[in-house]
């Protein structure tokens, strides 16, 4: 198995060469705004035919080399297809293939070519941009500049994920409700740090947003950034812990399967806060980090069937008799089976163990269990579940 990953490498550029990249990038948007006009003009969006009718005249007006304009038609059509309204494209990246990259591992540079011709640049990265490109011999990337006037590249790499061993061991991890993360094993992260950041950023955001003048947008800019490298920053924290917490003892990984999540039946009507982080970026983030990280660690990851997860006692395994009424208020869980009390995301936590223990089959990452468990007795099936 072997996973594609994209590792973010800041490039060091001299400043005679600023422009150059700045160039080479305005060229590329050019190319890419042509190229999307004449594709909605001619209602073409099939790579070869729209290659035959741009790329000469496209060519000669940007002055880009053969690959950019491929890359250009590339990027045209993958964006039409990613997102229906597709806008204009800003000189802010830039797509490059094998003939106009190369990663070179001996001194740590990339060879870039630019509309005047190939250019070796020196990356600034860690161990851990190290390990990953330890060997690689990467064939495509993209060429970044920030709104800071930064460059990174982004440089595509093939991970082989270990094969991983059937292991009984299982730490569930439930994310995202009261905390943003809660695992079996009895490491929490709360979300209070990151949530009183946030509050900051949604009142003075409320406040400043009558008068939008020139320094109250660069508040509000420079709050968001802090906010999201905050909670980027936390969100590899998480990860890390835990999937190393996995490998410690050979255990796997369980989530709940939450694809369709804001639709599921099993979770009361949420505050208007909890539904923000939920349908939140960094809450998605932090899975694919758990996934990613799992991948390349050859520790396993179980998705389970999220359903009553938060409703059920871990220890009896019984839920509320009564449709709608539930053992759970708040952070507190009350069992009224076995009289078990104690926190309500710890106790997710480990119904998501214990159903992952059953639907372990790491052979096949990313297996969905198979059980709908909502139409089940769900009771009746965890119990047994636990049993066999
Ligand atoms: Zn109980």
């Amino acid at each position: 198995m072997s996973q594609t990953i994209s590792v973010r490498c800041k490039l060091i550029v001299p400043q005679e060469m600023r422009a150059e990249i700045d160039r080479t990038l305005q060229g590329f948007a050019d190319a890419c705004n042509q190229i999307l006009d004449t594709a909605k003009r001619e209602k073409c969006w099939n790579t070869t035919k729209l290659h035959h009718l741009v790329y000469k005249t496209v060519r000669a007006a940007t002055g880009l080399k053969a690959n950019h304009v491929c890359q250009a038609i590339r990027r045209v059509i993958g964006n039409a297809k990613a997102v229906k309204q597709v806008h204009k494209f800003r000189p802010t990246s830039l797509s490059l293939d094998v003939r106009t990259f190369r990663y070179r591992e001996s001194d740590q540079t990339v060879g870039v070519t630019l509309m005047c011709g190939r250019v070796q640049f020196k990356l600034k990265i860690g161990g851990y941009q190290i390990a990953l490109l330890r060997g690689q011999k990467p064939t495509s990337a993209t060429l970044l500049k920030t709104r800071q006037g930064d460059y990174y590249i982004n440089i595509a790499v093939d991970i082989d994920t270990p094969p991983t061993g059937k292991t009984p061991k299982v730490i569930g991890v439930d994310l995202g409700r009261r905390d943003i993360a809660t695992a079996s094993n009895g490491r929490s992260w709360s979300g209070k740090p990151i949530q009183s950041v946030r509050d900051r950023y949604s009142r003075v955001r409320a406040k400043v947003q009558s008068k939008r003048t020139r320094s109250s947008r660069r508040l509000l800019r420079r709050l968001a950034g802090r906010e999201r490298r905050y909670q980027v920053w936390l969100n590899h924290n998480i990860s890390k812990t835990l999937v190393s917490d996995a490998k410690a003892i050979g255990a796997a990984l369980a989530l709940e399967d939450l694809t369709g999540i804001r639709e599921s039946l099993n979770h009361k009507p949420r505050t208007k806060a909890e539904r923000r982080r939920t349908n939140s970026w960094a809450f998605y983030q932090l899975r694919a980090f758990i996934t990613y990280k799992a991948a390349i660690a050859g520790v396993p990851v179980v998705f389970v069937p999220p359903a009553y997860t938060s409703q059920t006692c871990h220890r009896c395994l019984h839920s509320h008799p009564e449709q709608g009424k539930s053992y759970r208020n708040g952070k507190l869980f009350k069992c009224g089976h076995c009289g078990w009390e104690g926190d309500a995301d710890h106790n997710a936590s480990v119904v998501i163990s214990l159903l992952g223990a059953t639907v372990n089959t790491p052979e096949i990452p990313k297996l969905s269990c198979p059980l709908a468990a909502r139409d089940l007795d769900k009771a009746h099936a965890l119990a047994k579940l636990s049993v066999g």
